[in-house]
């Protein structure tokens, strides 16, 4: 079986679902698992919704979710059969009316919690896979809409929840073996779940590419197939360099690496269950499901003999990339950037040739669940980068009882990512000298093979990316 998973662009309207519905029909013989994202945009409408909400803006909160009741209902079109049509509209009415309940007990109260906003956000994939279930139905084909809170069980850190393997296998063999086996297509919405006792939870925004990978490797999937709006991963994001190449195959390290540092192409979490089984993952392009997209596997490839995206064309919302092949071989195969982030810096003399001093200053992140990024430590400071600024202020308090702290926000890392990277030579003269009108603040070197980090400010992160790339990736063979 594989594992096939749409996101918002991909399932954007009726003309964006016909065509998922022609993929997924092309397909049949493989036995795919369909996971759908919400309806692009849906999730960040629902947002607002809740914002206006516990801000006391009722009006906000409904024009909202009229919209996206607007969204589903032309939506509709797509669905072949009038009848399923009909009885598809009664289901997005009760999820509507559902989500504004919630509302107004969000507007009553005046606050949102992370665990009432997961119950609003999840409305999206609810919706979109009861609609995708039925444009495919409608086309013959055998799919069976399954609500992903009753196989997705996680834990309750609403908002970024983690899916935990056991009882999800436990699911899994129970919901979705039998239906695979008699030749059914299961039909979930990605990014939600439900804790053990069962309240609704969301893997965070991007997660319905951890649901795929979650799914696919508990399944024990051939593949998992991530369908997007560019034609697979590319050496930079193509929006803001369109120039960027598409990458035929990127190791699971690699793909890790450029996620986690900014690649929004795949949600940061998704390599790790499809490396624990060793399972390839495929990025694809909606919009050109002939092309052959970004294969991720255990091994690494060289870079270059790549295909160009050449210009990356902006096609009602989906980038649809001209590919040509690149005979660019390098040590760099991509290069990601990640943003908003803040860096701590703690300085003290105390710290000279004292122990433990590094190990106290971990703990007070730890303690605050502040996940850190990027470490560069002098004999008597120490900097460090983080991107969930919640605990900052408290953090920072109290590594003051003890050393001075400072603050600052408005930063961005920008990464360089390739197998071997650090086995060439002077790779990080060239990253400085095609720097060099920008102000890098911190760097992180050696610490992986195959990631070189820079941290400059967020306003000369595009420019830096840009002169990155032009250095290693757009550059005459080597
Ligand atoms: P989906 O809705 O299908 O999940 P996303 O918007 O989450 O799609 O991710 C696709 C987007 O990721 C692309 O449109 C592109 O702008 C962006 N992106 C950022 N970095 C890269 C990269 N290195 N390769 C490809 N796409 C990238
Ligand atoms: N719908 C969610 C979002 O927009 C999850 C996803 O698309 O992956 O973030
Ligand atoms: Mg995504």
């Amino acid at each position: 079986m594989i594992v096939m998973k749409f996101g918002g662009s991909s399932v954007a309207d009726a003309e964006r679902l016909r065509i998922v519905a022609d993929i997924i029909g092309s397909r049949v013989d493989r036995r795919p698992l369909v996971v759908v994202s919400a309806l692009a945009g849906v999730t960040s409408l629902l947002d607002e919704a809740a914002r206006c909400a516990r801000g006391r803006d009722g009006a906000g909160a409904s024009r909202a979710i009229e919209q996206v009741g607007k969204r589903h209902v032309l939506a509709l079109e797509a669905v072949e059969d009038p009848a399923s049509r009909a009885s598809l509209a009664g289901k997005f009415e009760a999820i509507l009316s559902e989500l504004r309940l919630l509302l107004s007990g969000l507007e009553i109260l005046g606050e949102a919690t992370p665990r009432s906003l997961d119950a609003i956000l999840a409305g999206g994939e609810r919706l979109s896979s009861h609609l995708a279930a039925a444009v495919l139905g409608g086309r013959g084909l055998p799919a069976r809409r399954v609500d992903a809170r009753q196989v997705l069980v996680t834990d309750d850190r609403h908002g970024a929840s983690r899916p935990l393997p056991v009882p999800t296998a436990e699911r899994c063999e129970r919901l979705l073996r039998p239906l695979l086996e008699c030749g059914q297509i299961p039909v979930l919405g990605g990014f939600i779940g439900a804790t053990e006792e069962g309240t609704t939870s969301t893997l965070g925004r991007g997660g319905s590419d951890l649901s795929a990978s979650f799914l696919g490797a508990l399944l024990g999937a051939e593949e998992i197939q991530i369908w997007t709006d560019v034609d697979g991963m590319m050496t930079a994001d193509p929006r803001l360099v369109p120039s960027a190449r598409i990458l035929p195959q990127v190791s699971f390290d690699e793909a890790a690496e450029l996620a986690y540092f900014g690649a929004k192409v795949l949600h940061p979490a998704t390599i790790h269950p499809a490396l624990d089984r060793d399972i390839p993952v495929r990025v694809l392009n909606t919009l050109r499901p002939a092309s052959p997209g970004t294969l991720i596997t255990r091994k690494s490839v060289p870079a270059g003999g790549g295909l160009t995206g050449g210009s990356a064309v902006q096609a009602g919302g989906l980038v649809a990339s001209r590919s040509r092949l690149d005979e660019t071989p390098g040590p760099v195969k991509a290069i990601a950037c990640k943003r908003g982030l803040t860096i701590v810096t703690v300085a003290s003399t105390r710290m000279l040739m004292a122990h433990g001093f590094l190990a106290h200053i971990f703990e007070i992140f730890d303690r605050h669940e502040t996940a850190v990024d990027l470490v560069s430590t002098s004999e008597v400071s120490v900097s460090l980068t983080v991107d969930d600024p919640r605990a900052i202020k408290k953090i920072r308090e109290e590594l003051s009882a003890f050393a001075h702290a400072r603050t600052e926000d408005g930063m961005a890392i920008v990464c360089m990512v390739g197998e071997g990277l650090l086995r060439r030579s002077g790779i990080a003269a060239r990253a400085f000298e095609a720097l060099k009108e920008i102000n890098v603040r911190m760097i992180s070197l050696g610490a992986s093979e195959i990631n070189l980090s820079l941290v400059v400010t967020d306003t000369d992160a595009d420019k830096a990316v840009r002169l990155l790339h032009r250095a290693f990736l757009e550059g005459a063979p080597e």
